[in-house]
């Protein structure tokens, strides 16, 4: 009788995952590892379970360089090229949870960098546009989003003009240090919209700054922490 095919291949995989056990460690490593970030940002006071149960399944590890791999879930920023970095876990969970994020908001994201803050607002169930300003950063990015299953849009170009096209947003998270928050980004607010943004100097001071749009174009304004970003760049490249 002829054999068939399906079972001899499910033993090569098999007898493949039962004789490379480091890979199944490694895994296991960064989930312990992720968990272990998770509750050093729950001790610095975040609160909101879903921006914490995203971060706990979103896989940093995957969003970082190669050569940085060993400090994935450490809480400091890390470089990605290009002179970028991916955020500090914890700006990333603070930064998340003030925008009070639930699923089917829109939200656009300036500053895609490595496409960890977007993957972690799409799992959250999030409609994410996300822009980037260096092309190569926005290629890498959208690769490697679709490839680990998150659905965001992403574009290259300058977050100073926002997505004027992409009707109002629920909320918009700035991921760079801007010198002054852009009107386009205000504008592209909807009324009771929330945008969080780092505003100040190259080398001084930045701030968190809590943008609340009211009715009647009033707009609420709060310092909520002092911060370190990189800056919000002006030209595509
Ligand atoms: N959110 C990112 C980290 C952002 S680092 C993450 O999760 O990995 C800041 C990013 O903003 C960098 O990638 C930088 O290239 C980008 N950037 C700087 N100025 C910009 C601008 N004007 N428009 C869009 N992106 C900009």
């Amino acid at each position: 009788m002829k054999q068939r095919a399906t079972p001899r291949f499910l033993l090569l995989v098999s007898a493949f995952v039962v004789c490379t056990p480091g890979w199944g460690q490694e895994a296991a490593r960064f989930t312990r590892q992720r968990m272990a970030m998770v509750d050093l940002i729950t001790a610095h006071g975040v609160r909101d379970s879903a921006t914490l149960d995203a971060m706990r399944k979103v896989p940093r590890h995957e969003f970082v360089a190669p050569e940085t791999l060993t400090r994935a879930y450490g809480d400091h920023p890390l470089p990605i090229g290009y002179g970028q970095t991916i955020s500090q876990p914890y700006i990333v969970a603070f930064m998340t949870e003030v925008l009070r994020p639930k699923p089917g908001m829109r939200v656009l994201e300036v500053g895609t960098g490595s496409g960890y803050q977007a993957a972690v607002l799409a799992h959250i169930g999030c409609e994410v546009f996300s822009i980037e300003l260096i092309g190569a950063l926005a290629t890498s990015a959208r690769d490697r989003l679709d490839r680990l299953g998150y659905t965001a849009e992403v574009r290259h170009a300058d977050g100073h003009h926002g997505w004027p096209e992409g009707g109002s947003f629920d909320a918009i998270i700035v991921t760079a240090a801007a010198g002054y928050i852009p009107p386009a980004l205000v504008e592209q607010l909807r009324t009771g919209g929330r945008m969080i943004i780092p505003v100040g100097s190259v080398y001084g001071v930045q701030n968190l700054i809590l943008v609340e749009k009211r009715g009647d174009g009033d707009l609420r304004t709060r310092n909520l922490l002092p911060v370190r970003f990189v800056p919000m760049l002006s030209g595509i490249r």
